[in-house]
């Protein structure tokens, strides 16, 4: 089977995206051409290897950047852009799994994720244009379960900048019959993703990192150091940081067997003028509670960016707008005049509780992925932790460790066959209301 790296997109070229439409695209950099040696060699230049990238340098150690691509071309430039401050899981689920004392630790690591998106956006990517708020819709009209969750965050987390929202509040903020109710979180937020990404790779060089595009490692030799081969030449590293989420395979059979990799895709909007404020009152990212997620967010010139899942295999369908536009007029019929003027399609990892997964492969390779939608912030992090565990901190990085992550039934062989069987169950699931 053609892997994810190659599967859907042309080799080095950014998808026809809105963000790409709107981004200053840098010059190719070269691909590796010889042998080379490094304290550190990271795989994948999205942000978990780019801000792996800054930590280490920060450490002084010295760092390769391999990307199969460009910079920024994975998930990492075409993403919905939404910054949560959170896990896939509720602290309350956390708190049951792991323990208060640890369900802690994890959430503040997932606020310090959602600030240094933000720190960074303010500070040197300006062009990311970092919008706080995000909005939650459920369908579902019991609402028990948002108040246990958001009075057990009043008693326990301060700060945590989550409201309770009812059916009323919720319409107020997404102006769809669907949502009975549903949360706002304000230390939440929404991105352009391509700009960010392509400011976190222009800082990781500034700071002193390599990176090398166009370059696929095809094999590790593990030891004491690692080898990693690619077409052009073998990197020689003391540590290796695996970061290619959902398109990495092959190189690692532990993370093959976790991190599953799925498509989403995203429509955007011809600008809706006046219409916008019919969709969304504020400028916030917004998603929901159906198992194939649904989000969506305004841009700055009133587009519609409306995400989700329109096809079950790993292969990108040939219309990927049109079963998107359903969704999307089904959620706002108001939006039944309106066209995408661009659609495109990605690939992200998931894990089977849809939490990362952040492990050591070896004592001196690191890896993480699976963050199952939730990578514009915590992908980061991971990347960040990562980083200082090679410089000898793990203390951080043994905490996300404990983050529950099992296997796949049948691990990394039955997964293209698993997909569409698994993913029919919970759209039924989702059009029944189960
Ligand atoms: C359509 C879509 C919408 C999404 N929306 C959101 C959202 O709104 N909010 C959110 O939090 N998350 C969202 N996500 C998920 C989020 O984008 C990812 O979790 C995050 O970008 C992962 O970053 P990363 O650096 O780990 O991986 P990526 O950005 O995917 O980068 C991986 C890189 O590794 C490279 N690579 C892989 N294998 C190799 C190899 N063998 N050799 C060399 N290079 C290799 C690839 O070329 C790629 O550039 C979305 C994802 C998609 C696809």
């Amino acid at each position: 089977m053609t892997p994810p790296l190659y599967r859907n997109d042309a080799p080095g070229q950014f998808p026809a995206s809105w963000y790409a439409a709107t981004a200053t695209i840098p010059d190719r950099r070269p691909a590796v051409s010889s042998d080379l040696r490094a304290d550190v060699a990271i795989v994948g230049a999205g942000y978990t290897g780019l801000h792996a990238a800054l930590e280490l340098r920060k450490h002084g150690l010295s760092v390769i950047v391999l990307d199969a691509h460009r910079a920024g071309w994975g998930a990492s430039g075409r993403n919905g852009g939404q910054v949560g401050s959170d896990f896939n899981k509720g602290q309350l689920w956390l708190e049951a799994r792991v323990g208060r004392d640890t369900a802690k630790s994890l959430w503040s690591l997932a606020q310090e994720a959602a600030g240094m998106v933000r720190d960074f956006c303010t500070l040197a990517a300006p062009l990311a244009q970092y919008k706080p708020g995000i909005a939650w819709g459920q369908y579902d009209t019991d609402l028990s379960d948002i108040r246990a969750e958001v009075d057990h965050l009043d008693r326990h987390y301060p700060g945590h900048g989550m409201t309770a929202l009812d059916r009323d509040g919720i319409q107020a903020l997404i102006r769809s019959e669907k949502y009975n109710g549903g949360t706002l979180n304000m230390q939440a937020g929404h991105i352009h993703p391509l700009n960010y990404v392509l400011a976190l790779a222009a800082a990781a060089e500034t700071a002193g990192a390599v990176i090398y595009e166009g370059t696929e490692v095809t094999r590790l030799d593990t030891g004491g150091r690692v080898t990693l081969h690619t077409p052009g030449g073998r990197v020689t590293a003391d540590h290796v940081i695996l970061a290619g989420n959902g398109y990495i395979r092959g190189l690692a059979t532990a993370n093959d067997a976790r991190v599953m990799p799925i498509n989403s895709f995203i429509g955007a909007t011809e600008p809706l003028g006046d219409l916008a404020e019919e969709v969304l009152t504020q400028d916030i990212a917004a998603c929901d509670s159906s198992f194939v997620v649904n989000y969506f967010r305004l841009t700055a010139d009133k587009r519609l960016l409306f995400g989700g899942r329109a096809n079950y295999s790993l292969t990108f369908p040939a219309d990927m707008g049109g079963e998107l536009h359903k969704r999307m007029v089904e959620m706002f019929p108001q939006l039944a005049g309106t066209r995408f003027s661009h659609t495109w399609g990605g690939t992200l990892g998931v894990t089977m509780t849809r939490l990362p997964y952040v492990r050591a492969i070896t004592p001196n390779i690191l890896s993480a992925g699976g963050y199952s939608g939730h990578g514009v912030a915590l992908a980061g992090l991971a990347g960040r932790v990562m980083a200082e565990a090679v410089a000898g901190q793990a203390g951080r990085f043994d905490t996300l460790g404990q983050l529950p992550v099992p296997p796949f039934p049948l691990g990394h062989y039955a997964q293209e066959t698993m997909l569409p069987l698994a993913m029919t169950w919970f759209t039924l699931r989702d059009n029944l209301g189960i």
